[in-house]
């Protein structure tokens, strides 16, 4: 029944785990966030009218929010909450646009009564507000706290790397959060009058710059101890590099098909070096772990710089598309977009080792043809595997018969459904945000329900 096949994806925002584990994860989320107003409730403190105890709501459930947006993003496996990257990265950019409404009004509504009482009084106390002594960090984390989202928003149009603004993100959260923590117990109401509440936002503050510390000091560390190596790294496309780690005897690593790890080939261990990619090869193929990379900026266009045997440190398993969500479907369709071929090209590969015999199509699209990857092997797979093809797909005019023109689109699609009954099928995609996007829609069209639709794409 298609009901019974629990497939998650990051569109609906389901987990490996199913609708269960998302809702426990929301769960834990949501019971965090109230953690500080349940506190400011239990120590019975006096929020001075309605005005002032919705501000101290939003405010403390905004602050809480603003301590775990980092920790959403710290892949640390043994707390759930802090482990699942596909949701959390998902909350963290939804959260994050809310937390800049909310502390970009927060002056405008504390000081929004005395304006009610006159123009004048609204003005005294805002050039009061603006110039005491106590208010120096709260005014100064607010003017980060802009630029810093400013720089969120526009990342990709400024002029520098990649990796430079995600340190400058990181570095920028670790001072708002300060300040805002010197601010709330400084100026905080509720602080002055109530030493328990300024002890449980230090603590909140610690915490939650712990784990950033976890992150870019301590778990370097352990990667550094168990280091792979590079087997091998070679061109397999015009514009794609196979890239083949081993790993070593001590390193514990498993993983699902269709995974993703950070890997870090600078020499150095520390996190702001790495970059994710898709696990092309499956289980069986350990200790061996391909990756397909594309060249596309920086550091994916000096790949051919990097040195056989060398060091690589690997963070990973993640990620919630596998075949697990595929159980209980009767076929399987994996569309893939450029570099997205990595994870469909590991789940195919599990899928052949395991010799399934269900009904599986893959529709791989490309600009140019020359780009389509590891062709010899796919079409090997066609003759050995029980009910296997491909559909190539290329935007650009090509000379190579049974090549769909143009985009993946509904049309080439559905010709590869053939006259299957879908209800029961489960798509994976992987690409580009945009591909993802209009797969989806095209998916929508064909009746496919949401939660048959399994999609990594290419960027957080
Ligand atoms: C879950 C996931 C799986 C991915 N799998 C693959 C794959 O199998 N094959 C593949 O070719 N690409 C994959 N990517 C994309 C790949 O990570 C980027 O293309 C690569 O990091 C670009 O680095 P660059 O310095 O060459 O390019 P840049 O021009 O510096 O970056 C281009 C874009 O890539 C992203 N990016 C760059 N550096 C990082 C980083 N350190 N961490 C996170 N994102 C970054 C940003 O969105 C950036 O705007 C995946 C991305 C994600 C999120």
């Amino acid at each position: 029944m298609v009901g019974q096949i629990a497939m998650p994806s990051r569109l609906n925002g389901a987990s490996i785990f199913g609708t269960g584990r998302k809702t426990q994860l929301a769960m834990g989320y949501l019971s965090l966030l109230i953690l500080p107003y349940a506190a400011t409730y239990m120590l019975g403190m006096d929020n001075k009218g309605w005005y002032g105890a919705i501000l101290a709501l939003i405010n403390s459930i905004a602050m809480m929010a603003f301590f775990i947006q980092f920790p959403l993003g710290s892949r640390i496996k043994a707390i759930g909450l802090f482990a699942n990257i596909d949701w959390s990265m998902t909350r963290h950019r939804q959260v994050g646009k809310w937390l800049g409404y909310i502390f970009f009004l927060h002056p405008f509504l504390i000081l929004a009564p005395r304006f009610f009482v006159s123009f004048d009084v609204g003005m005294t106390s805002a050039y009061e507000l603006l110039t005491a002594p106590q208010s120096l960090t709260g005014v100064v984390a607010w003017g980060i706290m802009v630029l810093w989202i400013l720089t969120s928003i526009f990342k990709n149009k400024l002029p520098i790397k990649y990796e430079t603004w995600r340190f400058t993100h990181m570095l920028g959260f670790v001072v708002i959060a300060t300040l805002a923590t010197l601010h709330i117990t400084g100026v905080g109401r509720h602080g002055q009058f109530q030493p328990m509440f300024n002890v449980l936002w230090l603590f909140l503050c610690s915490g939650s710059l712990a784990m950033v510390g976890y992150n870019y000091l301590l778990k370097p560390r352990k990667l550094k101890s168990r280091p792979f190596k590079l087997a091998n790294i070679k061109k397999v496309s015009s514009s794609d590099w196979e890239l083949t780690l081993e790993k070593s005897d001590d390193a514990k690593f498993d993983f699902e098909a269709g995974q993703f790890a950070w890997i870090n080939t600078s020499g150095s261990a520390h996190g702001v070096n790495e970059h994710p990619f898709s696990i092309a090869s499956c289980r069986e193929n350990l200790p061996y772990l391909s990756f397909l990379i594309r060249e596309l900026g920086d550091y994916t266009s000096k790949l051919g710089d990097l040195t056989i045997g060398q060091d690589v440190y690997v963070d990973g398993p993640y990620g919630s598309v596998s075949l697990r969500c595929c159980e209980r479907a009767k076929g399987i369709v994996l569309i893939a977009g450029g570099a997205g071929i990595g994870p469909m090209l590991g789940m195919l590969r599990k899928l052949a080792a395991r010799n399934d015999q269900r009904p599986i199509r893959l529709i791989y699209g490309n600009n140019q043809f020359e780009q389509m990857v590891c062709q010899d092997e796919i079409t090997a797979l066609e003759q050995t595997m029980s009910d296997f093809c491909q559909q190539l797909v290329c935007a650009q005019a090509t000379e190579q018969p049974g090549v769909y023109q143009g985009f993946i689109d509904r049309v080439s699609i559905q010709q590869n459904l053939e006259s299957h009954e879908i209800e029961d099928w489960c798509f994976y995609l992987c690409g580009p945000q945009p591909m993802v996007n209009a797969v989806c829609g095209h998916l929508k069209g064909l009746q496919v329900r949401d939660k048959h639709v399994n999609f990594e794409q290419l960027s957080f």
